[in-house]
């Protein structure tokens, strides 16, 4: 069985621990990213500080990686693009599909996201600071165009969180 690296938050104002996992096999409509870049966020941060946090997590929610392996059934991304291996992709969990934030096409209010699940639960490589990540079936993903540089596509994803967090924390109106 093939193994990979990743850097694993093991508790609060503990160093990440690099730690050895299995790849899992691809399923249908799973995807496997080999990861090429993933940002710290300030969520990183906080949680590192936070005493309640639970732990082992691999952390990385905003990344960039490329396609290793697609699972059957996954051919395009969100936006109609063909997806092929190698292509460089932006992704997320998918959501429940039930839950309200869902149905308003916010985040998933019951499925956490990459870069926030136990990574000693199957499939484990589920964040973004590793070598691999493991796409359960239904992600959303974007294609990154050929002509964007991996640092340009991450900062799409980084700067629309924080700015729009920010934002809102100043009581700025988003849909304005
Ligand atoms: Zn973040
Ligand atoms: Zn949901």
């Amino acid at each position: 069985m093939d193994t990979c690296m990743a850097a694993v938050f093991v508790g609060p104002g503990k160093p990440l621990e690099v730690q050895e996992f299995p790849i899992p096999e691809v399923e249908p409509g799973a995807v496997l990213v080999r990861m090429e870049m993933a940002a710290v966020c300030g969520t990183d941060v906080h949680t590192w500080h936070d005493p309640t946090a639970s732990s082992p997590v691999i952390f990385g929610h905003e990344n960039v990686g490329a396609i290793a392996q697609l699972g059957r059934g996954v051919t395009h991304d969100v936006l109609g693009n063909q997806l092929r291996e190698g292509d460089r992709i932006l992704f997320r969990r998918g959501g429940c599909g039930l839950c309200t934030r869902c149905a308003v096409g916010e985040s998933c209010q019951v499925n956490r996201g990459y870069g926030f699940l136990p990574s000693d639960q199957f499939p484990h490589i589920q964040g973004g600071f590793g070598q691999y990540l493991y796409l359960e079936p239904g992600p959303w993903i974007l294609r990154v165009p050929d002509d964007m540089s991996t640092e340009r596509a991450l900062m799409s994803v980084v700067g629309n969180h924080t700015v729009l967090s920010g934002i809102e924390k100043i009581g700025g109106d988003l849909d304005g």
